[in-house]
Order: C-alpha cells, then structure tokens, then sequence
C-alpha cells in the first residue's frame, strides 16, 4: 500500500481563458489532515472539484494511493483514462459539500444506503448494516427514517459525512462543511471532523475556521490566485506566516 494517499502534481484549469488553478502541486500522506485556506475566489472549491473530476482540468496528474485517477502516462504518452476506470475510482474519494447535498426525497438512512448498493454493489442489509453503525457512530441513531427537510443543518451534515464514509474512501474532501451552518450547530460538525482526524482519516478541509485548522491539521496551505502561495505546519503558517498575502489574510479572517 503506497503511503501517500492522493498525490497531485501540475494541475492547472482554466475557465475562459484565465487560470483558476496554476500548476497546483500537493501531496497527502495516508492519515494526513490537511487544511485549505485562502481568500474567496483563490480557487479552494476548484482544486477540489478537479481532484474528484467533477471539473475536468486542462492539465495535471491525479493519483489515489498510487494508482492514476483520469490521465496516466503509457509508453511516454499522456491518455485519458476510459469512463470504466474513471467510474471504478471514483468512490475512493469522498468528497461533502458547502451546500447540503442529500436527495430530498430519501430518508437519511436511504440516502446512506443507497450509493453502497449503486455504486458498490453491496447487498441491501450489509449496506444497510453499515448505515446504521455510522448513523449511531454520528449520533443520529434516531434519525435514520426522518426526510433531510425534517433535520437541522448540522444533521444534515452529518449524514452527508455517514453517505461519504459509507463508501470506505481512501480520502475525505471537505469544502467548507460548516460554511452554511448556524453558529450552534458549527461546533458538532468540527467535532466529528476531528474525530475522523484521530481515527486516522486522510483529509483536505477547506475551512475558514483557523482554531481548526490550528488544532487538527497537520499542515496548512494557504492558497492564492491558483497558486500554493505557503504550507506547513499549523504553528508556523499560523503564527509566523511569512508570505504578506497570508499575513492580510489572517489579519482580517481573525
Ligand atoms: P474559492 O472556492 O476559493 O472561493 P472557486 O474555486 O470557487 O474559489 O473559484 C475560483 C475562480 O474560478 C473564481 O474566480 C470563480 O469565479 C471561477 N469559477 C469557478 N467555477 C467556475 C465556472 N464553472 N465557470 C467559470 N468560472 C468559474
Ligand atoms: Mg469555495
């Protein structure tokens, strides 16, 4: 098993012309936590969208423990990777949203369910076996058969998080998971997350939240303009950030 869990070199996307992400660089070792900050517009939400295809880059290389995700170099040529292969490597990355994205018309326990027995081919009771312990392990035993319009914001997360983990990925995507949540119900969410970053979890969570950042992360990367502008350990990015443009940032996020 390759130790590093996602490796991303050169990416680089353009809409209309202009880069949004400019030769994007990063590598993430198995277990790693990984913080993403930068101003609004810096390309955060892009660079995940790339690494899960949701977004296709212009250029770059994706690899998930090891293997190649989208383009792979074969006899010194770069190819697309066919759909099947795609599709195959998809559910080794999961990835929950700002937006709260469960299907409306699913009850939690079904939106958890659903994407094992799709995607995975897992039998209905071992999927559902599975919901459940992440439902109860979530703390949200009780709310398996409620509609995502009858949970809190913060619940709603959570079972975005369970639908995620139910797929056993290799690494987690977070995309400003607490952004949309009320300030009461921010506090549950960073603490699962947490949790998931003691149980040895990789993951990038894109966060404004710089206490998190700074209590959980094992490295922050500061982006800006596409670019990597600085990264490193949180008490050095943090504390003693020397790129001035993290300097303005942090004095105005804090
Ligand atoms: P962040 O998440 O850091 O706030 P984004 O990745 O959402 O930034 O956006 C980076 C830049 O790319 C912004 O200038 C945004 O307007 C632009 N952008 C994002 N998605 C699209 C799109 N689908 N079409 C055109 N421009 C886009
Ligand atoms: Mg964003």
């Amino acid at each position: 098993m390759s130790a590093t869990a996602l490796s991303v070199s050169g990416l680089t996307k353009r809409f209309k012309g202009s880069a949004v992400l400019d030769d994007v660089y990063l590598d993430v070792a198995r277990g790693e936590v990984v913080a993403m900050i930068g101003p609004s517009g810096c390309g955060k939400s892009t660079f995940l969208r790339c690494i899960t295809l949701i977004e296709q880059p212009e250029a770059g290389f994706i690899s998930v423990a090891g293997k190649p995700f989208g383009r792979e170099v074969v006899g010194g040529t770069v190819h697309r990777q066919p759909r099947r292969a795609v599709d195959a490597m998809r559910p080794k990355i999961g990835m929950v949203f700002q937006a709260l994205n469960l299907w409306p018309h699913m009850t939690a326990l079904e939106n958890v369910v659903r994407p094992q027995v799709v995607v995975l081919k897992r039998s209905r009771d071992e999927a559902t076996a599975r919901a459940q312990k992440l439902l109860a392990d979530l703390d949200l035993a009780d709310r398996g058969d409620r509609l995502p319009h009858a949970l809190s914001g913060g619940q709603k997360q959570r079972v975005a998080i369970a639908r995620a983990l139910a797929m056993d990925p290799e690494i987690m995507l977070f995309d400003e998971p607490t952004s949309a949540l009320d300030p009461e119900l921010i506090g549950g969410v960073l603490a699962l997350l947490k949790d998931l970053a003691a149980g040895g979890m990789t993951m990038i969570v894109v966060t404004h939240e710089i206490g998190f950042a700074a209590n959980v992360a094992d490295r922050v990367v500061f982006m800006h303009g596409g670019r990597i502008a600085e990264e490193g350990p949180p008490g050095r990015v943090l504390k003693q950030p020397g790129d001035p443009r993290l300097q303005a940032f942090l004095s105005l996020i804090r």
